[in-house]
């Protein structure tokens, strides 16, 4: 049976389902205890206090396990423990005659249905929060499963099923174990995301009707970047999956040639100093795309520029001396930040996005390109990029803000992102005024196809495997190679293996992927042969009218072509 949802943390996974259904159960107090409103008072008040140590102890733990800014997900939390309009009128209820388990969940509910009404989207997520809050409570007043999801996976590999999942549940898992994760509800910046993809596990979300559908113990098979998950799957498709998420490839430092010898870099993609770290761990060569807006989501409006430099500073001193391109602040469409971005936009991904919003906000633009200017003049690897490009006067418009800033020779690089089809009109041009360009496929396929990259009612209309978007590819790349300037691609597509070839054979020699597909991508490039395979699936790939001919072609082995590690026969 196959199934669909949005993929928000990418990657495949295969392995057995675990259907997690956390209960609330005994909502009227002290099974058989008449209590009086004062002991009702003080058992709220010892759970609150024991919450509220637990989630100090969390925050510690986050910043550990999956890094320091990811414990200002906890730290609201701990807040709302304080907060008077949480716990005001839950003891005012209690006062009133109710249980204290009845009264923490009318209020908390309450408060979470009034935020997930809210219409900007990041803020409507935060009712997850509440919730999680709320369960936490509930569990010191015997009123929830004492057992944690953490507690009840064990140690087989699970692909980890609900109708929700909390931050507490999420960050508690053990990637090693939990393959994957798939819910009924979240979004794209839900917490339990972007923990999902910090701790690089595969999650897909808004699944509809998920748990009537599956069943405890099945196999299934899951894609992060696509939403599409399988049970029952073919044996094909197993190994496919299974191979792509549990082969380990030793780690290779030193960048990878083809067979032919032509020198390609596997860099990678990151949003905070952690996932640096960890892309150097995997053999990256570099950081292909910083994304700085992560650092304000989290925060849940602007970073200081003090909290901004310092970030710059930790994740550039993180990259070892290989390059790291700090792209800036590529906020609006699906990414809304509370208070900063319009609140109602009818079209957000056609509206006040990426360097759009900066140079209409260049106050707080300004004092983001002073944190990467001070972070520039300390670390010579810095490269700064800008999103959303779509005309040249926005490069000449940002180039002169930092000129202003410091002076015309700034201590860094400045690219151009290339993934609105009017910037692949202007390459020619925007090569020759910028240092490097970096394609955004992600984004140029949506914008070339009309075709909303969250909209799962679209199907398959959303591929970068389009003849178009192939096209669209070589077009760069033909153009930047004339004006002899870097080009880089750091969309989803180019840490798919399947599209390596396609990649090179386009004229593509440096690829940003996601930290954990270093190895494997290193893998493949040392087994593939430019002038044999790669340049053939390219120039087929080119000729194609139909998607399915190019799928065809990339979805095929090739003779002479990549052997991926455990799907040699
Ligand atoms: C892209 O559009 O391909 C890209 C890398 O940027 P983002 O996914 O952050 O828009
Ligand atoms: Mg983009």
């Amino acid at each position: 049976m196959r199934l669909r949802g949005t993929g928000v943390s990418s990657g495949r996974a295969c392995a057995l389902l675990m259907v997690y259904r956390p209960v609330r159960t005994n909502l009227q107090g002290m099974d058989g205890t008449v209590e009086d409103a004062e002991t009702k008072l003080r058992r709220f008040e010892l759970a609150v206090q024991i919450s509220w140590d637990e989630i100090d102890a969390l925050i510690g733990e986050t910043g550990r396990r999956v890094g320091e800014e990811f414990g200002a997900i906890f730290e609201a939390q701990r807040l709302m423990l304080e907060d008077p309009e949480w716990l005001d009128p839950i003891r005012k209820h209690i006062e009133g005659g109710a249980s204290p388990p009845q009264a923490v969940v009318v209020v908390s509910d309450d408060i979470a249905q009034e935020i997930a009404a809210l219409p900007d989207p990041y803020l409507a997520e935060r009712a997850g929060d509440v919730r999680d809050l709320a369960t936490r409570v509930l569990r010191h007043l015997g009123a929830a499963s004492p057992r944690t999801l953490a507690s009840l996976v064990g140690s087989g590999e699970v692909i980890v099923a609900a109708h929700d999942l909390t931050p507490s549940d999420t960050v508690s898992l053990n990637p090693s174990v939990v393959r994957g994760l798939i819910t009924e509800t979240g979004g794209q910046t839900s917490h339990v995301a972007i923990l999902a993809r910090q701790m690089g596990i595969p999650a897909v979300v808004r699944v509809p009707d998920l748990l009537k559908q599956l069943q405890e113990g099945s196999l299934i098979a899951i894609d992060g970047e696509t939403g599409d998950c399988e049970t029952d799957p073919d044996a094909e498709t197993v190994r496919e999956y299974a191979s792509a998420a549990t082969v380990h490839l030793p780690v290779r430092p030193e960048k990878a040639r083809t067979r032919d010898g032509v020198e390609v870099s596997i860099v990678a993609n990151a949003g905070s100093v952690t996932e640096v770290k960890r892309a150097v761990a995997f053999g990256a060569d570099g950081i292909g795309l910083y994304r700085t807006e992560l650092l304000f989501l989290q925060q849940g409006g602007a970073a200081s520029e003090e909290v901004q430099t310092q970030t710059y500073c930790d994740a550039a001193q993180a990259a070892e001396g290989r390059p790291i391109i700090f792209r800036t602040l590529d906020i609006g469409g699906d990414k809304a930040l509370p208070g900063l971005t319009a609140f109602h936009e009818d079209n957000p991904f056609l509206g006040v996005r990426g360097v759009r919003f900066c140079l209409q906000h260049p106050d707080m633009f300004r004092a983001q390109l002073r944190a990467l200017l001070t972070c520039g003049a300390r670390y010579p690897n810095v490269r700064v990029m800008i999103p959303m490009v779509c005309e040249l006067e926005e490069l000449d418009q940002v180039r002169e803000m930092v000129e202003d800033l410091k002076g015309p020779s700034p201590p860094f690089s400045l690219g151009v992102m290339i993934e609105i089809p009017s910037a692949i009109q202007l390459v020619p041009e925007i090569a020759a005024s910028a240092d490097f360009l970096s394609v955004g496929s992600n984004d140029l396929t949506q914008y070339l196809l009309a075709a909303d990259r969250t909209n799962a009612a679209l199907g398959d209309l959303y591929t970068e495997l389009h003849p178009a978007v192939i096209r669209a590819l070589h077009t760069i790349a033909i153009a930047a190679g004339s004006e002899s300037t870097p080009l880089s691609i750091c969309g989803e597509m180019a840490g798919r293996p399947e599209c390596l070839q396609l990649l090179l054979g386009l004229g593509y020699r440096v690829l940003s992927v996601s930290p954990t597909n270093v190895p494997l991508m290193k893998h493949i490039v040392w087994q593939t042969s430019l002038e044999d395979t790669a340049l053939e699936v390219a120039r087929k790939a080119l000729a194609a009218r139909r998607v399915a001919e190019v799928k065809d072609l990339v979805e095929r082995p090739h003779p002479g072509g990549i052997a991926r590690p455990g799907l040699e026969s």
